[in-house]
């Protein structure tokens, strides 16, 4: 293998090869969603790859809804579905498609199976289907129905679409092969009778089109080369070959499956997160704490860091799992440098400085981003009074604690050195205000080089704060340890997510949904775009900043 094949994953390789035989000439694939839910971190991953693929080869990519199952589907799941791919950056230009406009070509499809003798209209019972369809390890027996004539099958095929006969009482065969040891070869169901009201045609069918038969047809129609797909339709991919060979479709496309993307200890599914969502357990499929891309986005995190997440959990066959530190990581990386980091207190108290003047404001200077000269710096408030983190003062410190304590000196983040000279507590015993004394020769960037300290702490200058929300989450559901309890119930983390009022900068007060900060030593924080008013910015903590995360060995 070249070193350059080396680096190219499978699917890739697949696609090299089969442009290099002349099978096809281009490369067109598609996002094949059922409008039956909203999207969530794994289905970015097909979203991506498939969208890859298309760019890579300069080929086209379509989104197409999968809506042939009159039963579930709802225009709110369309809507939110189109959002979500676009938001990730893959563009179907003006191709959207609905599956379900294909109904006609997929009955034609049909009449023509009927007509060369390759599927035929059973009388069978779903218990009785099972009962023929053989095992494993024991061969199907053939339908009473398999040899009924064309003539006989076209008309009763005709009857059943025109709605003569009830749900269930026949279907439309694939005439294929009872004693192929692939049990969806057996002579699969192509067409059921539903009596059904569907969104997009209406009362038109009372047939509709089983996957395996609808799937392949899609693909062809719109002319797909490369049908990109979970591994769980690896054993279909014969159906899948049958269905377009007999149908003499001119350029059949082609099936490769790779293994779904799944996090550890996170709730994926979307049957656990539709329960979740139904059951008013979460706010809505776009609740932060959700692996739903909406929750995602709403949460703060970026394309970039989807993208970039995807590409290291890798494309293959193998399935596995991977850490949503690597998300957290993704994430990190992405906002490290673009971010500026402001001040804002999560867990205040009060700090009074008793020698600076009563009523003075100071403004600082203060870099946005020390990493990232380019962000500039802005001006920050100080004064006599500021909020500092509730854990940055301690009574009686514990050995390596540099923190404030009485009697210790620290530096305030970009303002001055302060030393701890007292303390008030209230009844209870909680500390309500700590006092401390600062010296005006240390001022950040005066060069002074008098002493060191080892603490830093930040703060906000107290008169001039905003009063904000901020939101802290934690795993709502950890696989690991049972997504249910015993009586059934879901087993819910009971601090997955933590509200509480921060005193923040000025600046952090005039910001939009979906603007992105660090709060220093706090972690990244993203506005939400749902909760937040005017002047009353709701902040969702994306991520912290430290991870033991390490990126696994890259073996290219
Ligand atoms: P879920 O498994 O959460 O119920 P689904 O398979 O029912 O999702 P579809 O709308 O049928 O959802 O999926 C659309 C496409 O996304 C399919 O091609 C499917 O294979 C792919 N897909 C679904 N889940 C994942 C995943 N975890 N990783 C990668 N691709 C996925
Ligand atoms: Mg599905």
């Amino acid at each position: 293998m070249s070193e350059e094949n080396a680096s190219r994953h499978f699917i890739e390789q697949a696609i090299d090869k089969d442009l290099a035989e002349g099978v096809y000439d281009h490369v067109m694939t598609r996002f094949p969603p059922e409008p039956n839910g909203y999207l969530h971190i794994g289905h970015a991953k097909s979203i991506l790859l498939n969208y890859g693929m298309a760019q890579e080869y300069g080929g086209k990519f379509n989104l197409r809804f999968d809506d042939t199952n009159p039963t579930k589907e709802k225009s709110e799941f369309v809507e939110s579905i189109k959002e979500d791919v676009a938001w990730l950056g893959a563009d179907w230009e003006d191709r959207l498609f609905f599956a379900s406009n294909y109904f006609d070509e997929m009955f034609e499809g049909a009449l023509k199976l009927i007509r060369k003798g390759k599927a035929y209209v059973s009388e069978l019972t779903a218990d009785q289907m099972r009962e023929y369809r053989g095992t494993l390890t024991e061969p199907g027996k053939n339908d009473p129905n398999r040899d009924r004539s064309v003539e006989e099958n076209l008309d009763l095929f005709l009857r059943m679409k025109a709605g003569e006969f009830p749900d269930g009482a026949l279907t439309l065969r694939a005439k294929i092969d009872m004693s192929s040891p692939n049990i969806n070869m057996r002579d699969p169901i192509i067409y059921r009778i539903a009596h059904m009201h569907h969104q997009n045609t209406g009362d038109k069918w009372c047939i509709y089109p089983m996957y395996d038969y609808a799937h392949p047809i899609e693909d062809a129609i719109e002319g797909i080369t490369h049908s990109l797909c979970t591994l769980e339709f690896e054993d279909h991919r014969p159906l899948y070959d049958w269905v377009v060979r007999e149908l003499e479709y001119p350029m059949p496309p082609r099936q490769i499956e790779f293994s779904k993307l799944y996090l550890t200890n996170v709730v994926t599914g979307k049957r656990y997160i539709k329960k979740l969502v139904e059951e008013g357990i979460v706010d809505g499929w776009d609740d932060p704490r959700l692996v739903s891309i909406s929750g995602l986005r709403r949460r703060g995190f970026t394309p970039e860091s989807i993208k970039k997440f995807v590409q290291l959990a890798g494309i293959s066959k193998s399935q596995g799992s991977a850490d949503y530190a690597m998300l957290e990581y993704c994430i990190r990386e992405d906002l490290k440098a673009g971010s500026s980091r402001m001040l804002a207190v999560l867990d205040p108290v009060r700090l009074v400085i008793d020698n600076y003047p009563e009523g003075q404001i100071e403004y600082l200077d203060a870099p946005n981003n020390l990493e990232n000269p380019e962000l500039g710096s802005r001006k920050i408030p100080f004064g006599r009074e500021l909020y500092i983190e509730r854990e940055d003062f301690m009574e009686e410190p514990p050995k390596k604690y540099y923190r404030l304590f009485p009697g210790n000196e620290v530096r305030l983040m970009y303002a001055y050195f302060v030393k701890c000279t007292g303390f008030e507590k209230d009844e209870n015993g909680n500390i309500t205000v700590v006092h401390c004394t600062y010296d005006p020769e240390t001022k950040s960037g005066s060069g002074f080089e008098g002493r060191k300290v080892k603490g830093t702490i930040h703060w906000v200058e107290a008169t001039t704060a905003g009063k904000a929300k901020t939101r802290l989450y934690e795993n709502i559901i950890d696989e690991e340890k049972g997504v249910y309890n015993e009586d059934g119930s879901l087993n819910l983390n009971p601090n997955s997510l933590t509200e509480k009022e921060a005193f923040v900068e000025p600046a952090l007060m005039e910001t939009k949904p979906f603007d992105r900060f660090q709060f220093v030593r706090n972690g990244y924080f993203s506005v939400d775009p749902k909760d937040s008013a005017e002047g009353a910015p709701v902040f969702n903590r994306i991520v912290t900043l430290k991870s033991s995360f390490r990126l696994p060995a890259q073996n290219n």
